[in-house]
């Protein structure tokens, strides 16, 4: 079992900081994305989820994922007065369906605001249903004091999840960062790094013969930390130009039960959209980048989330061009087709 919160406003007295991480025989396996400071949004939430919650929680890959699903984060809720838009909620429920084969449960936890919670249900439920995304705003970037949280507990976590070394050279463009403001030569920065590394180092010695976590790790959160770039809320271009390379030939109709065919891995499965071979993601072996950057094939499909990538564009797309094979992997996944509703 493995918990996953948002809270709003850490530094409250009923949630717990970025270092509450479970037992002693559990660490790491509570992730508490500690919000503090300003009030967040969807670029802030969208950015944990890609940074920080998606990377562990397909590393953990889960059985079945429970989302107690507090709304008081919701625009225009009086108590919260977060925004979270009903799109929001939308996208992050997409990304969480890429988990445990599509096996979730939703319940409806809480929230202030009946026009709030109502427009945020409407959406997570339409996604729920296989409707098409709605579309968030091009470029959105996180404020700057939820780059502050997210970084303090993938600190606290990095000694726990392979994934989240990401952060590290080889993330850098596969994950969409761009220059960063000079606040991050603040000094404070410097000393919560410091705090960092020290405790990683501590853990990491502590739990003994974990022979991953070496330099390489504390050095990759080290530029995490300091470095010279920041991160982005990873949103969907609607146009791509390689989009001329797509197949024309349709999926096969057994494709969601494809392994990656260099190391037969079964998490995190994507499909070339150009010669249909199929490998293994990122956060596994990364074997479909490879493929990728060794055939100049550059779009992809996500058979865990139905999201498309493009290696050229560095970004994900929504386009109509591709409802197609998105519909073949929602019928060969869940044994229907997405629900009638206009497509993107
Ligand atoms: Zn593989
Ligand atoms: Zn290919
Ligand atoms: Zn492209």
């Amino acid at each position: 079992m493995f918990t996953m919160a948002t809270p709003l406003r850490s530094n409250s007295t009923t949630t717990k900081g970025p270092t509450h991480m479970g037992g002693v025989s559990a660490k790491g396996y509570n992730v508490n994305m500690a919000w503090s400071g300003k009030m967040m949004g969807d670029p802030e939430y969208l950015a944990a989820f890609h940074h920080l919650l998606l990377p562990i929680a397909s590393e953990f890959n889960p059985e079945l994922v429970l989302v107690s699903c507090g709304l008081d984060a919701a625009k225009d809720d009086p108590l919260g007065r977060y925004h979270v838009s009903p799109v929001g909620y939308a996208h992050m429920t997409h990304l969480l369906r890429g988990l445990a084969g599509g096996k979730m449960v939703v319940a409806h936890e809480g929230g202030y605001n009946l026009k709030s919670i109502s427009e945020s249900m409407a959406a997570i439920v339409s996604v729920l249903l296989g409707d098409p995304l709605p579309c968030l705003p091009d470029k959105m970037v996180p404020n700057d004091d939820a780059v502050d949280c997210i970084r303090a507990v993938v600190s606290a976590q990095i000694p726990y999840w392979k994934s989240l070394r990401i952060f590290g050279s080889v993330g850098a463009k596969e994950m969409q960062y761009f220059d960063n403001s000079p606040d991050f030569e603040e000094p404070e920065s410097h000393d919560q790094t410091q705090e960092s590394r020290d405790r990683s180092g501590d853990v990491g010695g502590a739990s003994g013969g974990n022979e991953d976590i070496g330099d390489s790790l504390l050095s990759n959160l080290r530029e995490m930390a300091i470095g010279e770039t920041m991160m982005f809320a990873v949103t969907p271009k609607s146009d791509c130009e390689h989009l001329t390379t797509l197949s024309p030939k349709p999926l096969p109709p057994d494709i969601a039960s494809h392994r990656c065919e260099e190391c037969n891995e079964e998490r995190e499965p994507w499909v070339c959209l150009q010669c249909h071979h199929v490998y293994c993601g990122r956060y596994v072996n990364g074997h479909m980048l490879g493929h990728s950057g060794g055939s100049a094939h550059p779009l992809a499909i996500s058979l865990a989330d139905i999201s498309v990538w493009c290696f050229l564009c560095d970004s994900y797309i929504h386009h109509p061009s591709l409802t197609p094979a998105k519909s073949s992997v929602h019928l060969s996944k869940f044994g229907e087709h997405p629900s009638s509703g206009q497509q993107h």
